[in-house]
């Protein structure tokens, strides 16, 4: 569009210069010499004529001459006549050309006439030594050139419209198109709520952003119920942990003769017990929590040898067995000292419990080249009621307990244990067999290979070593990944 508005703009220049054009041939003409120095024309006749003889009038364009006042030449072919003999406004148009000249001199003038927006040249012609008073006139109808531009304009904005809608059509149609199935993903999610968290978003077939958003969105949900099962199933867990010892508490309390001494002894022991017991399933508890942080284990260079020797000292006094240090080996490892101690005093406490007074308890810390390099196993043997193999992956569940079995444990050592090799990038195996004895090892990497982002969980790699590391002959259980469910 402004290139239209320059061009109106441009018209009336460009319709002057043709007519100043026109006026310098005319001018050449009425100055031309012969070879001997003698003008051409010696009459304003001659200048007219030949003038309007070799004046090619454009489109547009009309020339008519005069001679005092009368109309002489004008061409025999051209757009339109100036001065048609057949029209009632002809006089008028003359009288006003008349007017409009000035003699000696050229000028260009507006005219209506016929219907028509002209721009006229009016030029005085005037030759030595003759007495006539010529005319030269040219009209440029400039009113018909200016419709032309108007005509393009308005094909210009007829095409420009249709294009645009065009276009606005198909983009309404691509982007309806697109959009439909995020469209339908959005409808999907409203439909989800924290109580149906079963219902899964459709994934679209074609392979694009779109259905790979539907299908992590539906990942994430799965996650989000699995965690969301699995938090309920630990408070209802915890809900029966420990509400067992206060039922015991509240009952032994209602059954109590207050007035016999001894019945109130024994019940206050029984209270006391069962207060530790929930006490330290509480601990327990927070522990477990706290081993979902990623930086419950921090491994660090450890010099294997002197943690042996202070884990053992340590060992050898939780109860009366005869205690033997098997293996020691003198490499560094990447562990955590103070974690890694917690699970072993775990590992013999449970040995202790699950075991006779007198018999033997073997701890040993060995280095083994595995299949992806160096291992460290940390092993607690002992020679007690063992485990049957029905049991063995079931213990590394928390709150889990053997039938039969001793003591008053929370059933959350074996769990915690877990977390604690699953931070080292480790598993627990486990060996057993019943009214034989356990072994139990705690199989690290030497060297943690891990970047600060893969401390947010035990890594995948972890549990691929180890069942490649597992013989088919052996019949090592291995504790189950907790993220196995
Ligand atoms: P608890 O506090 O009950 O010992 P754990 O998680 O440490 O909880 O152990 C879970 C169960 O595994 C125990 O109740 C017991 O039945 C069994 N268990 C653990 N260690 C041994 C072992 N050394 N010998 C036999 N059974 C064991």
């Amino acid at each position: 569009m402004l290139t239209y508005a320059a061009q109106f703009r441009a018209l009336e220049q460009r319709v002057n210069g043709e007519l100043w054009q026109e006026h310098s041939e005319l001018i050449l003409i009425a100055e031309s010499d012969n070879d001997d120095g003698t003008p051409v024309h010696t009459t304003v006749d001659s200048v007219l004529l030949q003038a309007t003889e070799s004046a090619a009038p454009s489109d547009y364009e009309s020339v008519v001459t005069f001679i005092d006042n009368q109309p002489l030449y004008q061409p025999r072919v051209q757009d339109f006549a100036l001065l048609p003999p057949d029209s009632p406004e002809t006089p008028q148009v003359l009288e006003r050309l008349l007017a409009s000249h000035q003699p000696q001199r050229s000028v260009i003038v507006p005219l209506e006439a016929h219907d028509r927006e002209l721009q006229v040249l009016v030029a005085s012609v005037n030759v030595e030594g003759d007495e006539a008073q010529g005319i030269f006139v040219v009209a440029n109808d400039i009113g018909a050139q200016r419709l032309d531009l108007w005509q393009s304009v308005f094909t210009f904005a007829g095409l420009s419209v249709i294009t645009l809608l065009i276009a606005g059509w198909v983009g309404y149609v691509v982007t309806g198109r697109l959009l439909r199935p995020l469209e339908d993903l959005r409808a999907a999610t409203e439909q989800i709520t924290v109580d149906d968290l079963e219902y899964r978003v459709p994934v679209p077939e074609e392979r694009d952003d779109i259905a790979a958003l539907a299908q992590n969105f539906n990942r994430m949900l799965a996650r989000i119920q699995t965690g969301f099962a699995e938090q309920r199933r630990f408070m209802s867990d915890v809900g029966h942990e420990l509400r067992t010892p206060l039922t015991i508490v509240r009952g032994t309390l209602e059954t109590t003769d207050v007035e016999d001494v001894s019945d109130v002894r024994e019940s206050h022991e029984i209270a006391i017990e069962e207060l530790d017991r929930m006490g330290r399933v509480v601990g327990d508890l927070s522990e477990l929590a706290a081993s979902a942080r990623p930086d419950y284990v921090r491994p660090r260079p450890l010099d294997l040898a002197g943690f042996t020797r202070s884990v053992f000292a340590r060992i050898e006094h939780i109860a009366e067995r005869e205690w033997i240090l098997e293996r020691s080996v003198d490499v560094v490892a990447d562990a955590d000292e103070q974690r890694l101690t917690q699970a072993v005093v775990q590992l013999a406490a449970n040995a202790v419990r699950y075991s006779e007074e007198g018999s033997r308890i073997r701890f040993g810390v060995d280095r083994v080249l595995g299949p992806e390099g160096p291992e460290i196993h940390v092993t607690v043997q002992d020679e007690g009621i063992g485990i049957g193999p029905a049991d063995q992956r079931r213990i590394f569940e928390r709150f889990t307990r053997v039938d039969g079995s001793r003591g008053s444990g929370s059933g959350l050592g074996l769990p915690i244990v877990l977390a604690i090799a699953e931070g080292h990038d480790g598993v627990v195996r486990l060996l057993s067999k019943p009214g034989r004895g356990s072994t139990f090892t705690i199989v690290f990497p030497q060297f943690a290979d891990r970047t600060p982002t893969e401390l947010d969980g035990p890594s995948a790699s972890a549990g691929d070593t180890e069942r490649q590391g597992r013989g088919p002959e052996d019949d090592t259980t291995t504790a189950p990944r907790r993220d196995e469910g």
